[in-house]
């Protein structure tokens, strides 16, 4: 059989020639990498939840007026998107000191920030995605003044979407990561939401444990990464929990 072009190979992604002009595929693998990609795992079914995961949040995105890439679900594993041209920067959004801020400014996790917090980082893994000013981001060209406008006011969007659907299921959204690209109309340019959205690129705390249902089991061997990811599903009504005997399985 005739395989498909193979466009680019992420961590955690592959992208395939769409069947349409203009569309890309986008496979979901079941590799999971930390510390820029020192620590490595394969978690089955991760894939499969991220897919799925990635589709509720994007078409909750579309629906409410945020323009994404994503266009449907083709299967378990694979979705298809539009084709955009990726702004090599990593967008992210903190609600509450963890990770990188708290190391960075001495904060202890889980203090409240004053106000959601938009930063930029440089997204080159062999420097290790290095955090950068929007001063920096002008001067080397990698966005506009608009650009960043519109990024700050499309991630501020995503942050208010995605910490209601969050708090809808007991969970709070403690931060996340999007990228973010451009589409051509015509004359026109439009930003709009790529990548994924998943367990992967956010940091999601139980609001009542404070259990953390993110990829932050992996990176600190706090337990079983799929069954974080799970849990996160299923309060979504998108999966049954492990164990169940019924509705359809995980892994494929
Ligand atoms: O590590 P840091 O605290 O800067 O991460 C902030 C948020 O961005 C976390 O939710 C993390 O999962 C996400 N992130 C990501 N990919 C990166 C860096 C951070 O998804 N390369």
């Amino acid at each position: 059989m005739a395989r498909r072009k193979k466009i680019y190979e992420g961590k955690a992604k592959i992208l395939y020639e769409g069947p349409e002009p203009g569309t890309y595929v986008q496979y979901f693998k079941d590799d999971a990498t930390a510390f820029n990609a020192e620590k490595r795992a394969v978690i089955e079914g991760k894939g499969v939840l991220n897919n799925r995961l990635s589709e509720h949040f994007m078409t909750g995105l579309n629906q409410i007026g945020v323009p994404t890439h994503f266009i449907r679900r083709l299967n378990m594993r694979e979705q298809l998107i539009r084709q955009v041209e990726i702004i090599p920067l990593e967008v992210i959004v903190r609600n509450v000191a963890a990770g990188s801020i708290a190391e960075r400014l001495g904060l202890e996790e889980g203090s409240p920030l004053p106000r959601p917090i938009v930063e930029f980082s440089y997204k080159d893994d062999s420097l290790g995605d290095p955090m950068v000013s929007e001063e920096y981001i002008i001067a080397f060209g990698w966005a506009s003044q608009q650009d960043l406008d519109d990024m700050v006011a499309l991630a501020l969007r995503v942050n208010d979407f995605l910490s209601g659907v969050m708090f809808g299921i007991g969970i709070r959204l403690v931060d996340f990561k999007i990228e973010i690209g451009r589409i051509y109309d015509g004359d026109y340019q439009r930003l709009i939401v790529a990548d994924e959205i998943s367990p992967d690129s956010c940091r999601l705390w139980d609001m009542k444990t404070g259990a953390k249902l993110d990829k932050d089991v992996f990176r600190r061997d706090l337990g079983d990464l799929a069954d974080a990811y799970t849990e996160v599903a299923s309060r979504l009504g998108l999966m049954p929990r492990n164990g169940s005997s019924s509705g359809p399985k995980l892994v494929n």
